[in-house]
């Protein structure tokens, strides 16, 4: 069977479910206790709620999250978790479907409150606070960002100055752009923070460090010396209470800091397993690097939501005729429509892909198996994954709503609320432009240590290269790249070549564009070359995501399911290279016959994956009653989320296969 063939209900339905093993990996057991769990809830916001509803709503549903136990499996066992980060974060994934306020909110607390004391904290912090915080008992928050700082952490102006007489901390304010701002969590339910601030003791600064400040007291006011005030109404993620906080000399005990990588004794004295102060900070932040892949995971749930709306709408909703008769034609024939949903769809595959094989890189990091390359790999990849996944989110979710018309406007429909809920996915967690940044730095340090590793040889041959021999270097890796394999454009080998050089020639010339910056204008010549290092991250992230979803299709067991990744796959490396056909032509990686021959095969696995448009999106599994569109009613749809009707309580009917194939 080839993938233009119609496909009868029964095998889309056991396809989807393939499609929906895959892609949830190794957490399907988790991912179906979450669906088994709430996908009879009906988790969607009601856009009419006031803000104070919506906060509510948000806190009772924390209650629910608590009470199911799946909130506890990133926590250590003998706290009652169950060691299993990667868990932890698929659950907050599939709350993503539906109520992306509920995924911060929890992500808050349990994931960077709750995270960081079991990171940063020691044994004393873990016995005192992680059963009240798992339990909700102790709501917290966690308190980095300031009003003059958000990405630049290591400036923060908050300070917690240590008194060796009282053996107490004083935690202090010192002016208005030191006030923690947009804190989740502090405006209304907060009881305690994990506050980051300037460790001094004995009038000396050691940099960044995290303490437990607490920050209302039993009746829920706020505690002496902390000032709490609302963000009040925020373009979307209103059942969030962020809200900003100031400290007048507060004084906390010299046990409040979390001590794992630094500590204070008594007398003052400064100690910490990690010398640099640099290392130190860097370290500490990359232990909370699990709140960044939920991110990246969340924005992913959102996009396959919104995709799944856009595409079942399209696949019922007709305008025009061929014949100017009254059979009009569903949108999802039209190439301009299946150009909006269906390369977004495959991309969405891919990064799902990807998302799931970087919480099985950060599992294995909690197994104790990691070592320092491979912890800044880690980092580098999720800083990556998230820029990649959220940005996605926001293009990928507006062109959904504009593929549903007025409808799609309609909050009803549910695409506005995910549209407005995931808009700042792209901030917080880390701003885009700077985690790219950092990425591109990480790629730049392992270039440079693959150098200096050069033996003898290798290093005066480095040296010798001249321009010619660059040239001449490029000159045979462009008649390679324009010499088609076999399987012509659809080539995997060459595609993963095609991205493979890219993401190396980009990084060589932008080491070789630096490497002419001395000590006095380094800022200058890097800040000169921003756009070529956000585009070094941007393209090794690509090429990591293709990997990512080649290694998912050697995986897949089933030989159909397989065959229909494999175009997916296509559409997804086709339309990424499309995308950039500028870059392959002006670098002759691509002939002008083979740029064009890009964009019809593009169309062609549109038309190709049309009629499985349906499978895919059921293969997403998100429970029927997170779908509940009216427009998707209204239309006439009768979509069964053909893998989950039974288990989310969703109406038993199912998805509409097209009768007719446009390839
Ligand atoms: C809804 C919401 C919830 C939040 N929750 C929390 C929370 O619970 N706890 C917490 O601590 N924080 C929280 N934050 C803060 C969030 O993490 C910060 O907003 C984020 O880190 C970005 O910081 P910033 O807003 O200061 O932006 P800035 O860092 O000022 O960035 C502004 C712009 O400048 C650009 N820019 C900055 N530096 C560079 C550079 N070097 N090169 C090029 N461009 C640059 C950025 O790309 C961006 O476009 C939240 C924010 C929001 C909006």
């Amino acid at each position: 069977m080839t993938t233009h063939d119609v496909v009868p209900d029964l095998a889309a339905t056991t396809q989807a479910t393939q499609l929906r093993h895959l892609l949830d990996g190794r957490w399907a057991g988790v991912r179906d206790e979450a669906r088994r769990r709430f996908g009879h809830t009906d988790l969607h916001p009601d856009p009419a709620l006031t803000i104070e509803q919506r906060r509510e709503r948000i806190t009772a549903l924390m209650h629910e999250l608590a009470a199911s136990g799946l909130h506890r499996l990133g926590f250590m066992s003998e706290y009652g978790g169950a060691d299993d980060i990667g868990g932890s974060i698929n659950v907050l994934q599939m709350v993503g479907h539906a109520e992306l306020s509920l995924l911060v909110k929890a992500g808050v607390h349990w994931g960077l409150f709750g995270g960081a004391i079991q990171a940063l904290g020691t044994t004393h912090h873990h016995e005192r606070y992680l059963r009240a915080a798992i339990a909700l008992d102790l709501p917290g928050c966690f308190a980095m960002t300031e009003t003059g700082h958000g990405s630049n952490v290591q400036r923060l102006g908050t300070t917690a100055t240590y008194d060796a007489a009282a053996e107490q901390f004083i935690v202090h304010t010192p002016d208005v752009a030191a006030r923690k701002d947009y804190i989740g969590n502090a405006a209304r339910d907060g009881r305690m923070a994990v506050v980051f601030a300037q460790l001094i003791t004995g009038g000396r600064n050691h940099g960044v460090h995290a303490l437990l400040v607490p920050i209302r007291d039993d009746a829920g006011q706020p505690c002496q010396g902390v000032q709490i005030s609302d963000c009040g109404h925020k373009a979307g993620l209103n059942g969030v209470d962020n809200g900003r906080l100031s400290f007048d000399q507060v004084r906390v005990p010299r046990e409040a800091l979390l001590n794992r990588y630094g500590d204070v004794a008594a007398d003052g004295t400064y100690t910490s397993s990690i010398e640099n102060a640099n290392r130190r900070f860097f370290t500490m932040l990359g232990t909370l690097v699990a709140g960044r892949i939920a991110v990246a995971g969340g924005a992913g749930a959102a996009t396959q939501t919104a995709l799944t709306i856009a595409v079942r709408y399209a696949l019922t909703r007709r305008q025009f005729s061929a014949t100017g008769g009254s059979d009009e034609i569903p949108l999802l024939d039209y190439l301009a429509h299946q150009r909006k949903l269906l390369p977004a769809l495959a991309t969405s595959y891919a990064l799902q892909f990807a998302q799931q094989e970087l919480v099985g890189m950060l599992e294995s990091m909690h197994a104790g198996d990691g070592d320092t390359p491979a912890r800044r790999r880690l980092e580098s990849r999720a800083a990556g994954l998230k820029a990649v996944a959220t940005w996605h989110a926001t293009s990928t979710i507006q062109t959904c709503r504009e593929a549903c018309g007025g409808a799609g406007y309609l909050a009803e429909n549910l695409l506005p609320q995910l549209k407005a809920d995931s808009d700042v996915f792209t901030t917080f967690e880390g701003d885009n432009t700077v985690l790219l940044q950092l990425v591109a730095k990480n790629l730049l340090t392992d270039h440079r240590d693959r150098i200096r590793n050069l033996d003898a040889r290798g290093m005066v041959r480095f040296a010798a290269r001249t321009a010619a021999d660059i040239a001449a270097e490029w000159a045979g890796t462009r008649a390679a790249m324009q010499r088609l394999r076999p399987g012509g454009l659809r080539d995997r080998g060459w595609q993963r070549a095609l991205f493979a050089d890219r993401d190396e020639h980009v990084l060589a010339g932008l080491a070789r564009r630096l490497r002419r910056a001395d000590e006095v204008d380094a800022f200058v010549t890097f800040n000169a070359a921003q756009d070529h290092v956000l585009r070094a991250a941007r393209v090794h992230v690509d090429r990591l995501v293709l990997e990512a979803f080649v290694a998912a299709i050697d995986r897949c067991p089933d030989p159909d399911t397989a065959l229909l990744l494999e175009d997916v796959c296509d559409l997804y490396a086709l339309s990424n290279i499309e995308a950039d056909r500028a870059w392959f032509l002006e670098h002759g990686r691509l002939s002008r016959g083979q740029a064009k021959a890009v964009t019809q095969a593009v169309n062609a696995l549109c038309g190709q994956l049309r009629p499985h448009a349906a499978t895919l999106v059921d293969g997403f599994g998100i429970p029927e009653r997170w779908l509940a569109a009216p427009m998707a009613q209204a239309a006439g749809v009768t979509h069964g989320g053909t893998a989950d009707r039974d288990r989310a309580g969703g109406p038993a009917v199912s998805s509409p296969r097209p009768t007719a194939v446009a390839s």
